[in-house]
């Protein structure tokens, strides 16, 4: 043995030297594996086996004993023993050494632990490989062994440099012949694939006898080198049928070469059926010009198709993707147009919360969490709070803690608990304004705002000071209370009267007046029964008047007790409203009795009737006497006497008319007023009035408008002392000089007597009392002006008393006319 170079896997030019033998992955070597048999029966070891090492693994030429027909250089026992020396490398127990006793191939045949390795060192001294035995812990070489393994070592060698030199002869021979031919010519098959890096079997024949097969060609096929020299379907049944089988036999019987890519293979690999790939090309093999068999070259792809398939599905799947996501995109384009269109609706509706928030007439704030943060709040509720708007973000306890102790706090919590809006109306509240508790009363809603999973987020919370309102209905509340304790302590009756239904509702004390009982139903009786007749009609009049014109019913009458039949005067005030919204049209009023009163007055009266009558009389006598004078101050020419005489009669004429008039208010008032009616020409008494006020008045320009003769049925006295007194008036009540216009006229069968001055006027509120007994208008003016306020009180009388009407048009500093009208006599 030469003189090894120190062994490394990794050496180039000891790699080369391998590579030019072209050992590694070579088909099984009838001689190596005789040299080794013999190595194995000459040193009675079972395991042998003849390896080559290149930098990646060692190769088992020849095996026997085991199944690997390689291993990792991890896992080598020929580097283990061979790359530091160059002699046969006995190991007595594995076992017990560190560097074998993990390695598979040994441990999985523990009962083999001694181990000889022989190295293969070609002539150049590159370690290639080892021969090497192993043999069970019994076996012990003698000298005479080691040397023949040494001998068949060297066999090996030899075998191998001869396999050197026959690669190179042909090389050459090929490359002369293709050099001169330009064909493709067979060589000796086992030669082509021994050559072969990639898998390749021959066919030769019919029936496609396997003729040659490398061993990258078994392995990919999963078969055994005893494939050889069998018909294929023999050899791999599987094939029949399968497209590969088809597309071979096509090959050898049309001579022409086919390529498949990718194509599926069905074998029996290792004793299991599976499927796999290849790419391959099927060239017919020609000899003598003739089809001799097939070459057939394959790649197997499995692992690529398997990936391309899974590329395609997911190219698929990813195309799908892409299609989704387009549809996707699309959608969501759409999403985020809609979306933009949202926000801008949102903001916008934001926007217009937050104006309308901000513009609200009431206090309206959002508070958010347990905590009740202060989210947002407009300014009407920082105004109710008396805050600034500085409290934003603080929690609504930090904000009013003046609240504290009252319910609020517990109200909002409930509310945020349980999602119920909460409702509090006309709450009286104390809040802080500058340093100062101050009352006030709220009408507010917390209303709660959920969230997308309806959770309760946050309140709104939405008020309005309602302060003036609570005030102003206390202080109604309180004028009615007022008013009712006035009414009890007045002794007001009050009637209601629903107008659409008839439906009456009298006070108790009304019933007491009518003289009902307390607790007895009193009827609605419009026929006046109860009021004696003399002021019945009047009655009933002036109250249909105020209901069809809304007009305010007043009116002082008697009425007679229902079950006590006793007389009581009462005064009434009444007023009818129309209807409005929830109530509905309706009368209504009170009561209250003044017979004491009337009493009072009617002794009164009863007194000034009697003062007049008696004073009536000495003022005839004092006339009679004044008359007497007269006649004899005539007689004597005594002019001075004359005229004070006169102005003696005049202030007498006025005293009488007083008196008379004072006796008619007497009479008057207690019943005793009597009317004599005749037959008269207006014309006639209009004509007397105006001789007497030419006779008597010289301050004013009275002008009488002419009169048709006007008959009428009525006491002509008391219509002369009505026209008189009228005229009488417009002469006090106007400035002297100015003019006073008389007219009496027919109209709708009516005579009409006006009486119209250029005087003070009348305000239109003093025209309401202007009737009434007594009452003269309050001015400075009028205070100067002698008057007790009987004269159109009694004038109004005496037109009631002939069914006639009286009333006045005037404005103030604009003048007054005064009519009445009587009915025409038919
Ligand atoms: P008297 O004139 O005695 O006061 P009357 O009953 O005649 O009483 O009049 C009542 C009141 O009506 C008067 O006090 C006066 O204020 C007002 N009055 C009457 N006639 C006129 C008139 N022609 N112009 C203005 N006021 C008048």
């Amino acid at each position: 043995m030469k003189n090894a170079i120190p062994f490394h896997p990794n050496d180039e030019k000891r790699l080369d030297a391998l590579q030019s033998y072209a050992i590694i992955d070579s088909p099984g070597d009838k001689d190596f594996d005789d040299l080794a048999t013999m190595a194995s029966i000459l040193c009675q070891m079972p395991v042998a086996f003849i390896s080559f090492i290149d930098s990646k693994r060692e190769w088992f030429k020849f095996h026997k004993g085991f199944h690997v027909s390689e291993i990792p250089l991890s896992q080598s026992p020929g580097i283990r023993t061979l790359f530091e020396i160059n002699d046969i490398t006995i190991i007595p127990d594995l076992k017990a050494d560190k560097s074998f006793k993990d390695i598979p191939i040994f441990t999985s045949q523990p009962y083999l632990s001694y181990y000889v390795g022989v190295p293969l060192v070609n002539k150049e001294g590159y370690l290639l490989g080892t021969l090497g035995l192993l043999g069970d812990e019994n076996t012990k070489l003698s000298e005479e062994q080691k040397g023949a393994l040494k001998i068949l070592s060297n066999s090996v060698m030899d075998k191998l440099e001869l396999r050197r030199q026959t690669i190179s002869q042909q090389d050459i021979k090929i490359a002369a012949i293709e050099q001169e031919t330009g064909n493709t010519i067979s060589f000796s098959a086992q030669t082509i694939i021994e050559q072969s890096p990639i898998p390749v079997i021959i066919f030769r024949g019919e029936d496609l006898i396997i003729e040659a097969v490398n061993q990258p060609m078994l392995t990919m096929l999963g078969k055994k080198d005893d494939i050889l020299n069998k018909p294929l379907l023999q050899a791999m049944p599987e094939l029949s049928g399968q497209h590969a089988y088809d597309l071979l036999w096509q090959v050898y019987s049309t001579g022409e070469p086919f390529n498949g890519s990718e194509t599926p293979v069905t074998l029996i690999r290792n004793g299991v059926i599976e499927t796999h790939y290849y790419n391959f090309s099927y060239t017919p093999l020609v000899e003598d010009g003739k089809v001799a068999g097939v070459i057939d070259i394959a790649v197997e792809v499995t692992e690529q198709v398997k990936v391309n398939q899974i590329i395609s599905q997911l190219n698929e799947d990813l195309l799908n993707a892409n299609r989704h996501l387009t549809a996707s995109y699309d959608d969501l384009d759409k999403a985020r147009v809609m979306q933009d269109r949202l926000i801008f609706q949102l903001s916008q509706s934001e926007l217009k919360t937050r104006l309308l928030i901000s513009d609200a007439p009431v206090g309206i704030c959002v508070l958010t969490g347990r905590d009740m943060i202060v989210e947002t709040v407009n300014d009407m509720m920082l105004g109710l709070w008396g805050k600034t708007r500085i409290i934003t973000g603080l929690p609504i306890k930090a904000v009013l803690p003046e609240l504290e102790g009252n319910s609020f706090f517990q109200q909002l919590d409930e509310v945020y608990t349980t999602g119920e809006p909460y409702f509090g109306t006309d709450v009286q509240i104390f809040l802080e304004h500058n340093g100062a508790l101050i009352e006030g009363y709220y009408s507010f809603v917390y209303q709660p705002i959920r969230d997308h999973l309806g959770h309760t987020e946050s309140i709104m919370i939405v008020a309005s000071d309602v302060t003036d309102q609570v005030i102003a209905r206390k202080q109604i509340e309180q004028a009615e209370a007022k008013l009712r304790l006035a009414v009890d302590a007045g002794e007001l009756g009050t009637w209601y009267i629903n107008l659409e239904n008839q439906e009456f509702i009298p006070s108790q004390k009304l019933k007491l007046l009518f003289g009902y009982y307390a607790d007895e139903e009193m009827p609605f009786d419009m026929s006046g029964n109860y009021i004696p007749e003399a002021y019945r009609g009047k009655v009933l009049e002036l109250i249909d008047n105020a209901v069809k014109n809304d007009e305010t019913f007043y009116a002082e009458y008697p009425i007679i007790g229902v079950h006590d039949q006793k007389l009581r005067w009462v005064r009434a005030v009444g007023k009818s409203y129309e209807a409005t919204a929830g109530k509905p049209a309706h009368f209504s009023g009170s009561i209250i009795e003044i017979t004491g009163r009337r009493e009072d007055e009617q002794r009164k009266n009863d007194f000034l009737g009697m003062v007049s009558h008696e004073l009536k009389t000495p003022l005839t006598s004092m006339f009679g006497y004044l008359q007497m004078l007269g006649m004899k101050a005539r007689k004597n020419g005594d002019d001075q006497a004359i005229k004070i005489l006169e102005r003696a009669e005049k202030q007498a004429v006025k005293m009488t008319s007083m008196i008379n008039s004072f006796l008619d208010v007497s009479r008057m008032e207690s019943g005793r007023l009597s009317v004599h009616k005749e037959r008269f020409d207006m014309a006639d008494l209009v004509k007397e009035a105006e001789d007497e006020t030419l006779s008597t008045i010289a301050t004013h320009k009275v002008v009488f408008a002419p009169v048709e003769t006007t008959i009428v049925y009525a006491d002509q006295d008391k219509i002369g002392q009505v026209i008189t007194n009228l005229i009488s008036n417009a002469v006090k009540y106007s400035d002297p000089g100015t003019t006073i216009n008389v007219a009496c006229i027919k109209m709708d069968g009516m005579v009409q007597v006006s009486v119209r001055d250029e005087g003070l006027g009348i305000s239109p509120e003093d025209q309401k009392k202007l009737f009434d007994r007594y009452f003269r208008v309050e001015s400075k003016q009028i205070d100067q002006i002698v008057g007790f306020g009987i004269g159109l009180y009694l004038c109004a009388e005496i037109v009631h008393l002939h069914n006639g009407k009286i009333w006045v048009e005037s404005e103030p500093h604009a003048g007054s006319t005064f009519y009445f009208s009587l009915p025409l006599e038919t």
